[in-house]
């Protein structure tokens, strides 16, 4: 390994939160950064590549960038243009496709029922709802929200599928993700800010990092550099703490995905952007990105995601074993702290976070550094 200056910052990972921390360090504070990542890309799991066909693909699955702030949305926006990011997902179930999240129009075709009113799905689907004192999970929740009939059909085998668990055994919060709508909201997400960056995430987390004060080394895993380069004032580590900590507590179970990508000669291949599909086919969905990066080409392509218990650590599996596994690598994280070691984005807090979340999240430890040195 070529001689490395002795950085300020040394950050391990090169994802939204990495390319943050770097980015607001030589604006702010003119610190320089070295940034490392094992992975031979920038933009963590936001990461997109144009395919041999000129098709944009988002790599390691879909993103649909939406923000809860809009100060989080200006500050990402000094680093590229937008579009819109109008996200629409469906799923299939015996053959008919049926918005997502459910709303009313996804209760009308399933019941084949009219709502004049919200209220009027409200009064019918109370007849239908399991009542539980205390909802202490998954299946709980929505048995408690929408009854048997939508459990069943839309939520009990695409869970069992994504998370290779039954939904009795997953916390609710895994299903309260997703809104229940009493409106005719089609869109994927609720936040009013729904965007997808004009040329892609991995030229805006590159735009980001583009101070000569940051410097980047791709293909190289914390492990191996840990002993080597000792930063002037902290690390910022945004990988698995279980990994970090030599896995003194055991192993936090993560889930993954495999994808499979297939491009065809037509501009379009399916109606929407998502396609879920419960029941049927060993996929939990189907993704032709096109509908939202809005590319102009005569190919198309498709996305097939396989769930899977082994491959690169996507989603945290909240369950009380990997809560309790956690808990007690937080207390090493908040001990790591004084030796001037910061753990945050999506790995390393275990926690399920979108991009704008991360993105917060990171400009908070930001500030949190600048008043520490
Ligand atoms: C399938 C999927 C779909 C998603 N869809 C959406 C979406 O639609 N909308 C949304 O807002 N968010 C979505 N997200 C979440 C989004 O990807 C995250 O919020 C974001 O990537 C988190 O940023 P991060 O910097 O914390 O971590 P990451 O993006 O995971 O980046 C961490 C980086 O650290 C590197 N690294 C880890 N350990 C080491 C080590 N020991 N040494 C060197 N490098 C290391 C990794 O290689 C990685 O590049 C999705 C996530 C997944 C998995």
């Amino acid at each position: 390994m070529k001689k490395i200056e002795r950085p300020d910052l040394l950050i391990v990972g090169a994802g939204p939160v990495g390319c943050v921390i770097a980015e607001r360090a030589a604006a702010v504070k003119k610190w320089k950064s070295l940034i490392i990542d094992k992975r031979n890309h920038v933009a963590g799991n936001c990461y997109d590549e144009v395919n041999n066909k000129g098709i944009r693909v988002h790599k390691y699955g879909p993103h649909y960038m939406r923000f809860k702030k809009k100060k989080v949305f200006n500050y990402v926006s000094n680093f590229t243009k937008w579009i819109k990011g109008d996200y629409v997902v469906k799923s299939k179930i015996k053959g008919k496709l049926y918005p997502i999240p459910i709303n009313l129009t996804t209760l009308e075709k399933f019941f084949k029922k009219k709502f004049k009113k919200p209220i009027d799905a409200k009064k019918f689907l109370k007849k239908l709802q399991i009542k539980k004192k205390i909802i202490k999970n998954s299946e709980d929740y929505i048995l408690s929200k929408l009854g048997k009939d939508i459990y069943e059909n839309f939520y009990k085998n695409y869970t069992i599928k994504q998370w290779g668990i039954h939904p009795k055994n997953l916390d609710k919060s895994i299903v309260g993700r997703l809104p229940i709508r009493f409106n005719r909201d089609p869109y994927y997400v609720n936040q009013k800010i729904k965007v997808m960056p004009k040329n892609g995430y991995t030229n805006l987390f590159s735009n980001m990092i583009k101070d000569p004060k940051i410097s980047l080394l791709l293909n190289t895993s914390y492990n191996k550099i840990k002993k080597k380069i000792k930063p002037k004032i902290a690390t910022i580590y945004t990988g698995p703490p279980d990994v970090f900590f030599n896995f003194r507590y055991g192993k936090l179970d993560w889930r993954s995905l495999k994808f499979q990508f297939q491009t065809k000669k037509k501009e379009k291949i399916q109606e929407c952007v998502q396609i879920n599909f419960p029941n049927e086919k060993k996929y939990t969905r189907k993704v032709e990105i096109k509908h939202v990066t809005k590319q102009k080409s005569k190919f198309s392509t498709i996305s097939y995601e396989f769930p899977n218990s082994k491959g690169d650590p996507y989603y945290p599996i909240n369950n009380l074993k990997n809560r309790t596994k956690f808990n007690k690598y937080k207390q090493l994280i908040k001990k790591a702290e004084k030796n001037n070691i910061f753990f945050e984005g999506r790995l390393a807090t275990y926690r399920y976070l979108n991009m704008d979340e991360v993105i917060e999240k990171a400009l908070n430890l930001f500030n949190r550094l600048k008043l520490r040195y």
